[in-house]
């Protein structure tokens, strides 16, 4: 489905958005934000976030921020904010001049905080942080009030000044909210607000020792924007409670939190924590490993931003958590790219063809269509000669009956040029292949006969003298499991079900030459062998490609086989 062909179709999101509009509950403002943590590289479930916020803002003539939930110092860098930036920018979204960090809201999030102790909405606990979980109870069982609850305003002031002076060490005391240790929610039962981490900040450097809880800056952050459809996933949905508490003892302004489902999709995974495991454990080369699901890896693997946000459109935005198939993905892919990408001819796995007939020392060059959905991509010259390379694959020496490529005495089409019938097979002392012979009909040229004579099949193929000479990288899913998780035996993990087939990398494959002139980026489709892109680790005349997408799913292939 194209994104102009993606009906305007009102999910619960913009229901919600559409009725506001009409009640004129924000006076006619529509502005939503995304709000990334820097703590790892963007993967496909955020894009979905980053097209719901942006989209709906550009929909309704609102505004989106980004602002980077920059509160725990421990796990956030640099790297991540210029990647998410960019990343952003990729998928074609623009904040404009609306960037934003939690991290900026500090001074005006601690200030509120005295506010609340003031207000004895807020207490500095002095329990370890063991104890403090200890004393909330569980579903079923109420909490404990804390010994240090019925602290006087003063002393709560005076101690969490001296917090935020650095007076105290690490986890010598929290700040905690005052709601009811009773409450049926157990995220309410007088949750952390501030903790003590004698930690540099990547933005605010040493300037604090004392950070706000993300639930304790998330809707502020918002608040503080004028945010007025705060959307995230269902996963907060209990936290909700939490952040209108917040917003109500503060009396500022109130965003409405609206909660949607998660991207998930099958044979891989979103979560930020065992994506940086597979990078950091190197079972990948890193954030940009095509096999990953991080928007660095899709690019990286071919993908447009185009498809992506025609993926997303199409998956839309719902209440209930589910797994998307990864084919979805891919046809979006394929869909985007058959009528783009040029098509050129590359041979994977190649096996010589001498044409025992045609004149040693001819090329001719061949006129090839460079894309039947797009006439005004024109066509190209392809040089043909005596030695040419086909795909291993076609010739078959002993073919079942149904095998309708080249065998021995067999006639098929090449591609753009002539027909060729098999007339002999050469093996090396082994009994391996290695080069078979044909005659060509000069009377087929361009690769139809005179004479109304048809064959059953065409193969792509590549002058040898004239051929490209690449490294082609083939991928596979990262895992063996649609589920990463169903594992037969407890002392497995996740990892126990990655795929050791998911890169595999062909050192020398032929291509069309005109493919030497491609650039880092460029995307084509090699005829019958899917979609390719030029990978970054291109070095001067050495190309390398990686296949985005096969042209069919694997569930046509098996019923091709078959
Ligand atoms: P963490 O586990 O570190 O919290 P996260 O994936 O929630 O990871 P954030 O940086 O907090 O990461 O995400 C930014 C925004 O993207 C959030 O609003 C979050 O709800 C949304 N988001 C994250 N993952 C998905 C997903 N799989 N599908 C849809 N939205 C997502
Ligand atoms: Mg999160």
């Amino acid at each position: 489905m194209t994104e102009s062909s993606v009906p305007a179709h009102r999910d619960f999101v913009r229901q919600i958005i559409d009725e506001d509009l009409k009640t004129e509950k924000w006076a006619g403002r529509v502005h939503t934000r995304f709000p990334p943590e820097p703590n790892g590289y963007l993967h496909i479930g955020h894009a979905k976030s980053i097209c719901l916020n942006f989209g709906i803002a550009k929909e309704y003539g609102g505004k989106c921020n980004l602002r980077f939930d920059d509160t725990n110092p421990e796990k956030e860098e640099v790297e991540y904010v210029d990647s998410i930036m960019d990343d952003v920018r990729w998928l074609g979204f623009d904040w404009e001049d609306r960037l934003f960090y939690a991290s900026d809201y500090f001074e005006q999030i601690y200030q509120w905080a005295e506010q609340l102790i003031r207000d004895d909405k807020a207490y500095v606990c002095s329990l370890g942080l063991e104890e403090i979980r200890g004393g909330r109870g569980s579903a079923s069982e109420p909490g404990v009030d804390s010994p240090y609850r019925s602290r006087s305003v003063e002393e709560n002031i005076d101690l969490f000044r001296r917090m935020r002076a650095g007076e105290f060490p690490d986890g010598a005391h929290v700040l905690r909210a005052k709601i009811d240790m009773a409450h049926k929610h157990m995220l309410m039962r007088d949750p952390i607000m501030y903790r003590i981490r004698h930690t540099e900040h990547h933005r605010t450097g040493h300037k604090w020792c004392i950070y706000p809880t993300y639930d304790y800056t998330h809707g502020q952050s918002d608040s503080i924007e004028g945010i007025t459809h705060s959307i995230c996933t269902l996963e907060f949905e209990n936290h909700r409670p939490l952040y209108d508490w917040y917003c109500d003892a503060l009396g500022i302004h109130h965003p409405q939190q609206i909660e949607f489902n998660r991207l998930n999709l099958t044979y891989t995974m979103m979560s930020k924590r065992r994506l940086l495991e597979l990078v950091q454990g190197k079972h990948v080369h890193g954030w940009d490993d095509p096999r990953i699901p991080t928007l660095r890896g899709l690019r990286r693997r071919g993908y447009t931003p185009e498809s992506i946000r025609a993926f997303v459109a199409y998956v839309g935005v719902t209440k209930n958590n589910a797994t998307m198939d990864m084919c979805v993905l891919e046809n979006h892919i394929r869909e985007d790219l058959n009528k783009r990408a040029e098509r050129r001819m590359g041979v994977l796995n190649p096996l010589k063809v001498v044409i025992t007939n045609y004149p040693e020392d001819q090329t001719e060059e061949m006129d090839a269509v460079n894309n039947p959905e797009d006439a005004t991509a024109g066509t190209r010259k392809v040089p043909f000669s005596r030695e040419l390379y086909i795909e291993r694959d076609d010739f078959m020496e002993d073919p079942p009956k149904k095998f309708f490529r080249l065998s021995p005495g067999k006639e098929v089409r090449l591609r753009w040029a002539y027909f060729v019938t098999c007339s002999n097979v050469v093996k090396d002392a082994s009994g391996q292949i290695t080069e078979i012979h044909c005659t060509y009909d000069p009377a087929t040229k361009g690769g139809d006969a005179p004479d109304g004579r048809k064959v059953k099949a065409t193969l792509h193929w590549v002058s040898a003298k004239h051929a490209l000479q690449a490294e082609v990288r083939l991928y596979d899913h990262l895992f063996v499991k649609e589920d990463p998780d169903e594992v037969s035996d407890a002392s497995l993990d996740w990892k126990s079900n990655l795929n050791p087939n998911s890169l595999i990398v062909q050192p020398a494959a032929m291509l069309e030459p005109s493919l030497g002139l491609a650039k880092t980026g460029e995307r084509f489709q090699f005829e019958r062998m899917g979609y390719f892109c030029v990978d970054s680790d291109t070095q001067g005349a050495h190309m390398v490609f990686n296949r985005t997408v096969t042209l069919k799913d694997q569930w046509s292939k098996e019923q091709a086989k078959g």
